[in-house]
């Protein structure tokens, strides 16, 4: 490595962190992902992403992986239902997906690209446990139980809690109104009259301004996210039961009156997880300015938002590709013309021009995207709900018709025979 090659840092091993690392490795420049998590097995990755065709598939086929996801992806998985309290469905989308955003384990994605880096690229067990110090050196990086690291060109891609963005911005993310509680059913197979509730993609059953949002992944599990509309404080104030049966009797009772098959999405869950999720978010407008020379932020690090415009991996991927085309015109051997070799310095400065562009096209669609996840939350949990997420639906135009095996279209609610008569011909 000559004097003039920076040392590039990349803190956290999420979907962003990770393409941007492939980007730099196709183009042969070095870099190291430092993770807090000790390997990649240690956490379950959480539920199903939908990757869309400008920006996560996109971002994909800038690092040559496009394919291998097209084979991981489930078209089926984009089907959308909306059902109220009572089990009234109010709208559903073809089975079949053809809406161009196919669905891929959050898992299987990160495996994907895990195993696309050179052996040793992920530090794993390398928690970034303080904002690094810069200096003239660079910036060091200080690990819980491990030698500091001091580099060149940092880019933190760690998330909503980033150890990094203080370095650019004082703002933090603030609560959003909504809570999650997530639970899972890994055997959906065993439960087919919700296998037809949900269908093969996604179901929104919504009322009085709370949910159960289940969802279907790969293998036969089922995430079902429990969306409530409650102070920052509620879980603290009611924790969940410890004991398993508990826990779900204590979440369905906060459905009372609700058709009680829906409540099915909540006793039928793995006994574990059962845990409670905040849910945070930047304010969409957020920008920095920076003296600080080689460093950026990408994904839920520069704008963390809430989940419900389905747009923060694809944002995440589409950040990292940016920033990586950004690098290799500043550093890679083949687009650098001038002679002599530019010095660290002059290096840097190339480096920052490139990720000030960045920033530029990255704040324009954090701001669109973070303003319309606000607005699908006050629309999805408002008090009519879920009114304003059907009508928001069929604004895109009334879905084509069902084949003729799909089950009416209208569930008889409170009857539990409405259940249960279902597409299972399409799982
Ligand atoms: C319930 C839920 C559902 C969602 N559904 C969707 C969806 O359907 N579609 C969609 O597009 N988006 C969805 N999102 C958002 C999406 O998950 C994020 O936008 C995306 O994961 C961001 O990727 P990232 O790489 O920026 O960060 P992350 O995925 O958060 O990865 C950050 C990484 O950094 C590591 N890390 C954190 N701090 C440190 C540290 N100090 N030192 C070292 N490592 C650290 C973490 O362990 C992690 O591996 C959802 C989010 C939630 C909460």
């Amino acid at each position: 490595m000559s004097s003039s090659t920076p040392r590039i840092a990349i803190v956290g091993a999420g979907p962003g962190g990770l393409l941007l690392a492939r980007y730099l490795q196709i183009h042969s420049i070095p870099c190291a992902v430092y993770e807090r998590e000790s390997s990649r097995h240690v956490r379950s990755q959480g539920g199903s992403l939908d990757l869309h065709v400008e920006s996560g598939q996109r971002a994909l086929k800038d690092v040559g992986l496009f394919d291998q996801f097209k084979k991981l992806a489930r078209t089926e998985g984009e089907q959308l239902k909306i059902i109220d309290k009572t089990g009234a469905l109010l709208f559903d989308s073809p089975p079949g997906g053809g809406g161009g955003r196919p669905e891929i384990d959050r898992t299987e994605l990160r495996d994907m690209l895990l195993d696309s880096l050179e052996p040793d690229t992920v530090k794993w067990d390398h928690f970034v446990s303080a904002t690094p110090i810069p200096s003239s050196s660079g910036y060091t990086l200080t690990f819980a139980n491990r030698p500091c690291a001091t580099v060149d060109i940092l880019v933190g891609a760690d998330g909503a809690w980033s150890h990094i963005r203080p370095l650019l911005t004082s703002v933090r993310p603030l609560y959003s109104s909504i809570t999650f509680i997530e639970l899972s059913i890994s055997n959906i197979k065993r439960h087919p009259h919700l296998i037809s509730l949900i269908g093969n993609g996604m179901a929104f059953i919504m009322s009085e301004g709370k949910g159960i949002i289940p969802q279907r992944n790969s293998s036969g599990t089922v995430k079902v996210y429990v969306g409530l509309q409650v102070p920052e404080n509620w879980l603290e104030q009611n924790p969940l039961p410890s004991n398993a049966s508990a826990a779900k009797d204590f979440v369905a009772g906060l459905f009372p009156g609700w058709n009680t098959e829906l409540l099915e999405l909540i006793h039928a869950a793995d006994n574990e997880p059962i845990v409670g999720r905040k849910i945070y978010a930047l304010p969409p407008d957020l920008t920095w300015s920076t003296d600080s020379k080689g460093i950026a932020l990408l994904g839920d690090a520069a704008h963390v938002m809430s989940p419900f415009a389905g747009q923060g991996v694809n944002l995440a991927l589409l950040d990292a590709s940016e920033i990586g085309a950004a690098l290799v015109e500043a550093l890679a051997p083949k687009t650098r013309k001038s002679e002599p070799p530019l010095s660290l310095q002059e290096t840097l400065a190339e480096v920052d021009k490139g990720f000030r562009n960045y920033e530029l096209a990255m704040w324009k669609r954090a701001q669109k995207n973070g303003r319309k996840s606000a607005a699908s939350l006050d629309f999805m949990f408002a008090d009519d709900s879920p009114a304003g997420i059907v009508k928001f639906f069929n604004s895109f135009g009334p879905p084509p018709p069902p084949p003729p095996m799909l089950p009416p279209l209208i569930l008889d609610s409170g009857d539990s025979k409405g259940f249960g008569q279902g597409n299972s011909e399409y799982i």
